[in-house]
């Protein structure tokens, strides 16, 4: 898999561009801001970290991670998320022109996952699968074509999202999860993609999952890590760091601490990231100024393709890509 193929630079280079439109408009009261400690655990210890498109990043002493602080209250967040420009961008361009590619690379792979885990780890009966942040619900048909569950269910609190799910003919619970109520929906396994840097307090949307999910239920979510190598070596560079959206962005180390204080007990987190090398390559190839560790530049420019793809499996195989996955168990 190539960045091109689900971020195409020029397409994610508006996208930002609409971020920061929208930034003067949602986020220039800075009274609407709040300190908060370390999301992922809880610790007061913080430094600062760097400063991108006015807002501050922290980084915690306690466990690395990276988050945003002061960040603006979920009120703020939530009003963004319904009425922001990037938001409408996002959904309508950006993801209809890569939703072929993210289906066949992204989305297919992730059911099979979804299966295999039910086959590994489950101890409870495999009636309801239930995706948090279902969007388009392309996930929710990928998983029906795996044919493991016997009910399939999205939530999704944008309207015309839930709209498009149901069309396709799916249970939707048009709520954002901290609203959802144990009597919505009881499921045996709760998936989430790239929500939790998103979102206000990552502990209390955990928290929120396990409500819905049944006694010794699985949870397996993905979202970025700041411990993995394209977020080490762009560091303020990096696309993916990037306010009011990417806001936390948890260490390995902390990973761990936020899944068990969020009520799960850790089954497995790994970093099964693709394309953490090639999203250096394309960032130092749009703008040579980024400085890069002399053997990074290396590797990048003089090493074979052979040598890349090499290094990327090592990246994977030892919890250094920025890609992160958790299968957590309910506690
Ligand atoms: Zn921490």
């Amino acid at each position: 898999m190539k960045e091109a193929e689900i971020r195409p630079q020029e397409l994610f280079n508006r996208y930002l561009e609409v971020v920061r439109q929208d930034i003067k408009m949602f986020f220039a009261d800075k009274s609407q801001f709040v300190d908060v400690e370390c999301p992922a655990c809880g610790c007061n210890c913080q430094e600062f970290a760097f400063e991108k498109l006015g807002f501050q990043y922290k980084i915690c002493k306690e466990c690395g991670s990276l988050y945003l602080s002061p960040r603006p209250t979920s009120k703020v967040i939530d009003h963004y998320y319904q009425e922001g420009k990037a938001v409408k961008f996002w959904s309508s361009n950006f993801y209809r022109e890569t939703s072929d590619a993210r289906r066949k690379k992204i989305y297919r792979p992730r059911a099979e996952l979804v299966a295999d885990i039910l086959r590994s780890y489950s101890k409870t009966n495999n009636e309801v699968f239930t995706d948090v942040g279902a969007g388009f619900g392309i996930f929710l048909e990928e998983v029906s074509k795996q044919d493991v569950f016997q009910s399939v269910i999205g939530v999704e609190p944008a309207p015309n999202m839930a709209d498009i799910c149901r069309s396709k003919g799916f249970q939707v619970v048009e709520k954002p999860i901290e609203a959802v109520l144990t009597e919505d929906v009881q499921a045996n396994l709760v998936t989430s993609f790239e929500v939790l840097e998103h979102v206000f307090s990552p502990c209390d949307f955990l928290k929120a999952i396990n409500k819905i999910i049944v006694e010794n239920g699985l949870i397996l979510f993905t979202t970025l890590t700041i411990s993995g190598f394209d977020l080490q070596v762009l560091w303020e560079h990096s696309k993916s760091i990037y306010p009011p959206h990417h806001i936390n962005l948890i260490s390995f180390e902390g990973m761990h601490r936020l899944v068990e204080r969020s009520g799960y007990e850790v089954i497995q987190i790994t970093t099964p990231g693709k394309i953490d090398l090639d999203i250096v390559v394309n960032a130092v190839r749009e703008d040579p100024a980024i400085k890069v560790p002399r053997f990074v530049r290396h590797l990048i420019e003089k090493t074979d393709t052979k040598a890349q793809k090499a290094f990327q499996i090592f990246l994977q195989e030892n919890n250094l890509s920025s890609h992160i996955r958790c299968i957590a168990r309910k506690k």
